[in-house]
């Protein structure tokens, strides 16, 4: 298909966090008739997991995701055990909302480490025992590779085939990838890797765009159609493994999209994803 399915469109909630709270991002959806949601954790503290919970329902709003657990690695063993039982209730959390997947953001370098290798062996670690959680409870656990930039603070997987290789090592029941085109657009492997990922292993696909120049590593993501990303060409790529999930829109944008009104905000989305998802 040319254009993308806009009964397809999910908004992952960073996206209005500045703007609204949760119960009006639902709201908000709702009005604008999109189907799907990813909510962030702390989001969905504030207003009440019960309640959150029970309005997702009462809208029927698909949860695409929900953002985030990881942050594996950490610098004593008790840490990381605390970082893991966060990673439970995140689960927990995940399957009270009828999320299609908890997405993993797994962490960076712990403090003061320059042990690459090895805090990606903690990550390893952290996902076999998440997964020994997860797997009989039925929760999808979606890697996210993010950008390179992120390697020190955020994430120490960066590459589509370095979760692919994690996939192979741990097994694919309850385990894929989230495919964020704002971390992935630029890799030479992408095609090669989504072909290697498969229906199977695509949990989840996130879009926005890579402005040039980019002002702020962390909060200056594009508007679909405003960057250099060809996120209709990736997103063909995806559903040519067979994916029909939902484009969720996750945008960062303090300079911009973060102080204009919501319902522009939304609407924005729709359109472009229309015009260039
Ligand atoms: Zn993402």
């Amino acid at each position: 298909m040319n254009h993308p399915d806009p009964q397809k469109l999910s908004i992952n909630t960073a996206t209005l966090r500045q703007q609204w709270d949760l119960r009006q991002i639902i709201e908000g959806c709702v009005r604008h008739e999109i189907r799907g949601i990813s909510p962030w954790r702390d989001q969905v503290a504030a207003l009440g997991l019960k309640e959150t919970a029970r309005l997702i329902r009462q809208h029927q709003l698909r949860v695409t995701g929900y953002c985030r657990g990881g942050m594996f690695p950490a610098v004593t063993a008790e840490q990381r055990q605390t970082r893991l039982n966060d990673n439970f209730r995140a689960v927990d959390e995940a399957l009270e909302l009828g999320a299609a997947c908890l997405v993993l953001v797994v962490g960076g370098l712990p403090a003061g480490s320059k042990d690459l290798n090895g805090t990606r062996q903690q990550v390893r670690d952290g996902l076999s025992a998440l997964l020994e959680y997860s797997r009989p409870l039925g929760m999808p656990l979606a890697i996210e590779p993010l950008h390179p930039m992120y390697a020190a603070d955020r994430a120490c997987v960066n590459t589509l085939k370095q979760a692919n290789d994690l996939c192979d090592e741990l097994g694919d029941e309850g385990l894929g990838i989230a495919v964020d085109l704002y971390h992935t657009w630029w890799d030479a492997d992408f095609h090669r890797e989504i072909a290697r990922a498969g229906l199977k292993r695509l949990l989840a696909f996130h879009i926005c765009d890579w402005l040039n120049p980019t002002q702020d590593m962390l909060e200056d993501r594009g508007m679909m159609g405003d960057g250099v990303i060809d996120i209709r060409g990736f997103r063909q790529a995806v559903e040519a493994q067979g994916y029909t999930g939902f484009h969720e829109v996750e945008i960062f944008s303090r300079l911009n999209w973060w102080t204009k009104d919501p319902d522009q905000v939304l609407l924005t989305c729709k359109a472009r994803h229309l015009e260039h998802g």
